[in-house]
């Protein structure tokens, strides 16, 4: 297989843009959204590198090649699955609020909650970088290969440069107000303003230098020089500055959690746990279509489509209403997942009729929380890595700037986030605090679904997870549901069309990749379908007994390498 990716991989050097999987491999397997990132963790799979260890070398890649994704500047969530001790865990490297913020952080002088278009611009809502302290913790208990040797190809490319992309030259064009950043508008465009073009070489000698820190030291980030550059350039943005301070960025811990698992058919699924509302609503979603019977339905049929939306509908009415950081609010997750209330919820749900909003339920262990709901903002950017090395190690990491470029300031070679307007704005509806509310120290709720899945007899058998904002769940979910449910082949899963109610008005459907009938026919059962784009980047690894089976999202230009 790695000579036949690689042969790809050239192609898209070139400028053509496309995703391909290969056939399946043997002993390790990569799949992240770049190919030279790609590239950086499979060298090291190769060389016997951990799972871990491979995801460090192609986070610290896609830093420089997929820049407005994910990086050294944002958070991510890493699960991991140990094959020696047959134990999962969670490695929570979110970003947090610097202590000085207040639940008012986006409302305005007038009293009005802020736009999201003019929060996320600036220091304001950039968090506390978690990525770097959370790979250096999950090297320190599952890495094998030396620390500075992982960051060594992303320093080589950083300072030799690599081609700029279709999909990045795409980004960098779309970018709105660009004029508004000079920091990053001066590395992603030439001296006339214009977006690089596709197949410019572009180098990042600030990065190189940046990573070289970082590799003989990874509190870099969080320490001495690099973050009082951080903090100057939060503070000192002249419209929409912020409140980081030196403290914040020495004081940030990343955490292990046990990670949050629950049923579907003979499977035992697992992932992220709050403050990612992410697996815990794909597996609320999960545990009511096996109730529906969504296993035995056609995958792209009308019926499929139903349930699927009408779970999510449901499953969303509580992410909206319960989830947040469980370090500062008390989370009914077991509850949520019980599988009385699961009962309970599914039959909610009529099969020949879309319900209307969704209020949310009350689970076992609801202890009497008196919060209000917040749904969430659309959110853009991300990236998702899927790894297995030889030893049946296995991370399954989804890692985040937040939206497109982040804050749009560049900070020594790298963005930073805004990921602090994942926070509710309000901090209180209706009299009512809301639970995922702006608070000092807290991580704000996620929707990120890194997940594992496991057969009856406690045997990996698939990685999954994707970008794409609060429709991330769905996505996941719906990965899931084919390949394991429905016996689908992860490419063709990877390229079904999406369909994703999250308890709004609307149920999206996706832009030709549905039957031309398929949104006549959820009309006739009272949706109100909207036709669009939702780009997902779903990466998946099916485990079998005969090898590596990957899913490569088309959507975005991932490749899957592998032996
Ligand atoms: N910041 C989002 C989250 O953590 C992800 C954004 C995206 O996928 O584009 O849920």
């Amino acid at each position: 297989m790695a000579r036949y990716a690689l042969a790809l991989f050239a192609v898209i050097l070139a400028g053509i843009s496309f995703a391909q999987a290969g056939p399946a491999a043997q002993k390790h397997m990569i799949v992240t959204a770049h190919p030279l990132a790609s590239k950086a963790g499979y060298t090291v799979l190769k060389r016997g590198g951990s799972a871990v260890d491979a995801t460090i070398a192609a986070q610290m890649v896609l830093t420089l090649v997929e820049p407005q994704s994910s990086g050294i500047g944002g958070g991510a969530f890493l699960v991991h699955y140990n094959a020696t001790k047959a134990e999962t865990l969670a490695y929570d490297g979110r970003e947090t609020a610097p202590a000085d913020v207040t639940p008012e952080l986006f409302i305005d002088s007038d009293g009005k909650k802020m736009k999201w278009s003019t929060a996320r611009i600036g220091g304001r809502a950039v968090g506390v970088p978690g990525t770097v302290r959370m790979l250096a913790l999950a090297h320190a208990q599952q890495g094998k290969l030396r620390w500075a040797e992982l960051l060594q190809p992303a320093i080589d490319l950083a300072r030799n440069g690599f081609a700029v992309t279709p999909r990045l030259h795409e980004s960098i064009d779309g970018m709105k107000g660009w004029q508004k950043s000079p920091s990053s508008a001066a590395y992603f465009r030439d001296p006339d303003g214009k977006p690089w073009p596709v197949g410019h070489l572009l180098k990042n000698p600030a990065l190189a230098e940046t990573l070289e820190a970082i590799a003989a030291d990874p509190n870099a980030v969080n320490t001495g020089a690099i973050a009082a550059q951080i903090v100057l350039a939060v503070q000192a943005y002249s419209d929409n500055p912020g409140k980081m301070t030196v403290f914040d960025l020495a004081a940030y811990e990343p955490r292990v959690r046990p990670p949050v698992c629950g049923r579907y058919l003979s499977y035992k699924l697992c992932g992220m746990p709050p403050p990612s509302s992410g697996p815990a609503t794909a597996l609320m979603m999960l545990g009511m279509a096996e109730r529906l019977g969504l296993q035995n339905l056609e995958h792209s049929s009308a019926e499929w489509a139903h349930t699927f939306a009408e779970v999510g509908r449901v499953a969303f009415a509580d992410r909206d209403q319960y989830m947040a950081d469980p370090d500062f609010v008390h989370q009914p997750t077991a509850g949520l997942l019980d599988a009385e209330y699961l009962d309970r919820r599914a039959a909610l749900i009529n099969q020949t009729q879309a319900l209307d909003k969704v209020e949310p339920g009350t689970p076992p262990e609801k202890q009497g929380l008196l919060l209000a709901p917040h749904q969430g903002l659309l959110e853009q950017g991300t990236s998702h890595l899927s790894v297995v090395d030889s030893d049946g190690n296995i991370v399954s990491m989804t890692t985040t700037i937040e939206s497109g470029f982040g804050s749009r300031i560049m900070v020594a070679g790298f963005l930073l986030n805004n990921e602090l307007t994942d926070f509710s704005f309000e901090p209180e509806i209706d009299g009512k605090p809301v639970a995922n509310r702006v608070g000092p120290g807290k991580r704000p709720r996620s929707s990120m679904a890194p997940m594992i899945a496991f057969d009856a007899a406690g045997k990996p058998v698939l990685v999954a997870g994707s970008p794409g904002g609060s429709r991330i769940i769905a996505y996941v979910a719906g990965a899931i549901a084919r390949v394991l449910g429905n016996g689908i082949e992860p490419q063709v899963a990877v390229e079904a069309g999406h369909v994703i109610n999250r308890n709004g008005k609307t149920t999206e459907v996706e832009e030709n990749r549905v039957a031309e009938t398929l949104p006549e026919a959820l009309n006739a059962l009272g949706h109100k379908v909207k036709v669009r784009d939702l780009t997902s980047g779903l990466h998946l690894i099916q485990i079998t007994p005969t090898g590596l089976i990957p899913g490569v999202d088309p959507r975005r230009e991932g490749l899957a390498l592998g032996d």
